[in-house]
């Protein structure tokens, strides 16, 4: 078998920093150089090599119908035909609104944007427009993309400090930092700052650092903690939306956030990413509102159509329940794996998503 793929790394790092275009994608942290891909068929991957990989990582979360699915692509030829960008208006955006609207009770407007980055820093304007506040609350481990107010860690003080160059302390400072289920460290943080926050961002259940379960109670307390102090509740549902269950994490906990992000399943492997909540604050938006947000491919008719046909194969007769009975044997299958093992392992799932630590308690934080 050949052995392109490490010299198609070193050709790409000659004019893609690093050889990527996103950083995880470099192997610069578990060694080695990355496959590179020559095609997806269900659920393998082949590179350029004609070596065949068994894909875990299902581009992140967005291809959970597998790669190249017939329906998907017999879609995507029929609208690719009919031209790719207008920059105006089309049908089928309101036609997947109202599929979000449908399956999450908590919202009723949405904007369509292209990635679960824009999504989540947009919902962060919206907050900060509808609120009048300019703090927000994350937890460390998770992750809501690269946006400046994001890029921020837990400092020695109370406010945070920037994990990235190029993020000013005028923007980390804004950040708070707390730990996941921690609800002590989240009552102490809006006694003495309530007033300043906007909004507090969470991942309800957390796939950025492994799949942490929020504990019994905790995103109650959450939505219950942000409505006293007058802050906004964001779900970032980027990775947890319709991956899950049929809506996301909020649909199985019955917790109505103010506003929720989506990514990744909605565009079924396209561009396409979405903020959503209730009409009264989705209204600060432009052009209705004074919050602006825009995009030339937001929208885009062939992201558009993959998300509607995903989410039209996803809400079949039991595919969610077939998703939940492949997590559970998988992780049964690993939990076996450790009773033979001198590595100790906990491994969890709901739905589509599963993860595992070398632990014998389970992980309720970063
Ligand atoms: N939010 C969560 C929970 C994510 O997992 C991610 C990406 O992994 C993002 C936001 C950012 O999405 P994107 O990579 O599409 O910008």
């Amino acid at each position: 078998m050949s052995n392109k793929s490490p010299q198609a790394f070193a050709d790409a790092c000659r004019v893609l920093v690093g050889g990527v275009n996103s950083p995880v994608r470099s192997f610069a942290s578990v060694g080695g150089t990355p496959p590179f891909i020559a095609s997806g068929q269900g659920a393998y991957l082949t590179d350029i090599d004609g070596r065949r990989y068994l894909d875990y990582v299902g581009s992140y979360g967005a291809a959970i119908l597998g790669h190249a699915h017939p329906e998907i692509v017999a879609t995507l030829r029929e609208v690719a035909s009919n031209g790719l960008s207008f920059g105006a208006p089309t049908l089928a955006e309101t036609e997947l609104a109202e599929i979000i609207c449908s399956a999450l009770p908590a919202v009723e407007q949405v904007r369509l944007v292209s990635s679960g980055t824009e999504a989540c820093l947009s919902a962060v304007r919206l907050a900060r427009a509808y609120t009048e506040r300019p703090a927000i609350v994350k937890f460390s481990g998770c992750y809501h993309g690269h946006g400046d107010m994001f890029l921020v860690a837990a400092g020695s003080g109370a406010t945070g400090i920037a994990t990235s160059r190029g993020v000013t302390k005028s923007v980390s400072t804004d950040t708070y930092v707390v730990p996941y289920n921690d609800v002590a460290a989240v009552e102490q943080l809006f006694a003495k700052s309530g007033q300043r926050i906007a909004a507090l961002i969470v991942e309800p259940i957390v796939g950025n650092c492994g799949f942490i379960r929020p504990a019994p109670g905790f995103l109650a307390f959450l939505r219950d903690i942000c409505k006293t102090a007058g802050s906004l509740l964001i779900f970032d549902e980027v990775m947890t939306g319709f991956r899950v269950a049929w809506g996301g994490v909020q649909t199985i906990v019955d917790i109505a956030p103010d506003l929720t992000t989506l990514g990744k399943v909605i565009g079924g492997g396209l561009p396409l990413a979405a903020l959503a909540g209730r009409a009264e604050i989705m209204e600060l938006l432009a052009p209705k509102g004074e919050a602006y947000q825009a995009g030339t491919m937001s929208g885009n008719p062939l992201a558009v159509a993959c998300g509607i046909k995903t989410l039209e194969i996803l809400a079949r007769d039991k595919v969610y329940q077939r998703l939940n009975e492949q997590t559970a044997r998988l992780c049964a299958g690993l939990h076996d794996l450790t009773v033979s093992s001198v590595h100790p392992m906990t491994a969890d799932r709901e739905g589509g998503m599963f993860g595992f630590f070398f632990s014998r308690v389970a992980i309720t934080n970063a």
